[in-house]
């Protein structure tokens, strides 16, 4: 993709060279030493090897050299941390004079993304899709930095995009990269991570990581000292001596154990509030920072229906088949419980299934840092606001109601489920980005699902 260019480019690349520019290759050569701060991270490492990767590789020649001062006749580049108030969490600035480089950031992800703003700025290169073959540039054998000040901070928070289909832990390195190099931030699974390389990987792109998803019963029935096989026993002895734990359904207890289309346990007992607080603060210590848990529900609509349960929904919502109070309800009480033991959780709510839509008997705790509102059956070939839409109609006024709560929120769209379903969406979720942008304050990103190329797939996707 890149060497067919080579020729034409030799011709028409001479740069104008004034004295303000700041000259990174010349003619293949390194005219840089890249410099990292003492006590850099390992994003900041990774960023350091990033930039002199692609150096080297767009002016097909020797990559720059990392190390403590710059060497003999080249610029330094410094990667580095700054506390300008300008720079907000996650953003950048890249500042170039007549003799010298600086990329700055926050924190070690805003130096990361700084790296790829230099080599897409002054690079050229543009990374289409995960892997070498996406790798789009026109070798460059001289690389110049004009002099100047760039300063970019993110227009979302929330920039991740669930890898799904594939095992949890497959390594995706190549779908990481693609992603921190569009400005996008993953999170992944927080459980103790066993594979040291995946580990080191994950925290080089900087990968932030989450408990929970749908987490009811996993989080009532966590306990890390039973092993695999062992954990049906566990349960079904606590169903036995706490049948009170489990949901009522028509009038019966029902055992009830993952995440998956199994009803939710009984969220208004106080053992079960504070045995699932307990286990969430348990699994947040453990896990590699920063950690965020999403609570969500066992992934289906039933719901226990003991006289306390039923107690909690208001008439209109009972009457709709909706359950948002009574989600709320347990949410507020469960992160009352973890704050009393860990001030410093970060707790995520979800709207989903029959929980959809804002409870009418209750806010959410003001502790809830944000909040996932599923868009899954949104309509994408009409815009959000469209009035004649009888689908985005419904979808507009849940959104404007999530934004009208105050917490911010962001979509999960689930633009194109494993490629199923897929329609040509791109133009109408961009235009609803700018949408929520403009006129959804408390918006704070959309989240979509891609199988990762690089991932490791079931034996049932091998079709
Ligand atoms: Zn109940
Ligand atoms: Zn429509």
């Amino acid at each position: 993709m890149k060497r067919s260019s080579l020729c034409l480019f030799l011709f028409c690349a001479l740069p104008l060279l004034s004295f303000a520019d700041l000259v990174l290759m010349e003619k293949g050569q390194p005219k840089c030493t890249i410099i990292l701060r003492k006590g850099a991270g390992p994003t900041e490492k990774h960023a350091a090897k990033e930039l002199a990767h692609f150096l080297g590789k767009i002016a097909n020649g020797k990559a720059p050299v990392i190390a403590d001062t710059a060497l003999k006749g080249t610029c330094p580049v410094y990667l580095e941390l700054t506390d300008d108030e300008q720079v907000k969490e996650e953003g950048f600035k890249i500042t170039a004079n007549d003799n010298e480089l600086r990329i700055a950031g926050r924190e070690g992800v805003g130096v990361l993304y700084g790296v790829y703003k230099v080599l897409k700025e002054y690079g050229g290169i543009r990374w289409l899709f995960p892997g070498k073959d996406g790798e789009y540039y026109k070798v460059k054998p001289t690389i110049i930095a004009k002099n100047g000040t760039i300063i970019e901070n993110p227009s979302f928070s929330h920039r991740d995009i669930s890898r799904v289909c594939i095992y949890w832990n497959s390594p995706v390195m190549d779908t990481l990269d693609w992603g921190m190099r569009n400005n996008m931030r993953f999170q992944s699974r927080a459980e103790k991570i066993s594979l040291k390389n995946l580990k080191a990987g994950r925290e080089a792109r900087a990968v932030k990581s989450q408990l929970g998803g749908h987490c009811f019963s996993p989080l009532l029935t966590y306990n890390p000292d039973i092993k695999a096989k062992d954990k049906k026993a566990y349960v079904q002895k606590m169903f036995k001596e706490h049948p009170e734990y489990f949901p009522l359904i028509r009038g019966k207890r029902v055992f009830t154990m993952d995440g998956g289309v199994n009803p939710q346990p009984c969220t208004t007992n106080a053992d079960v509030i504070k045995i699932v607080a307990n286990n969430a603060v348990k699994q947040f210590r453990n896990a590699q920072k920063p950690c965020i848990l999403i609570f969500g529900n066992n992934d289906t609509t039933q719901w226990c229906q003991c006289a306390n349960c039923l107690a909690v929904d208001p008439q209109a919502e009972r009457d709709a088949g909706i359950i948002s109070t009574r989600y709320w309800t347990f949410a507020n009480a469960v992160l009352a419980e973890i704050k009393k033991q860990a001030p410093d959780f970060r707790f995520e709510g979800w709207t989903y299934q029959n929980y959809s839509r804002a409870p009418i008997g209750v806010k959410p705790d003001k502790r809830v840092e944000q909040i996932m509102v599923s868009n899954h059956r949104r309509c994408w070939k009409h815009p959000l606001d469209d009035k004649n839409c009888p689908t985005n109609k419904w979808y507009y006024d849940y959104n404007k109601e999530w934004n009208d709560t105050g917490v911010p929120f962001y979509s999960y769209d689930e633009l194109s489920y494993a490629g199923y379903a897929f329609l040509p969406v791109a133009r109408c979720w961009v235009d609803s980005l700018i949408y929520y942008k403009k006129y959804m304050p408390n918006y704070a990103g959309s989240h979509t699902e891609i199988c990762c190329p690089d991932g490791i797939f079931p034996k049932r996707f091998h079709r």
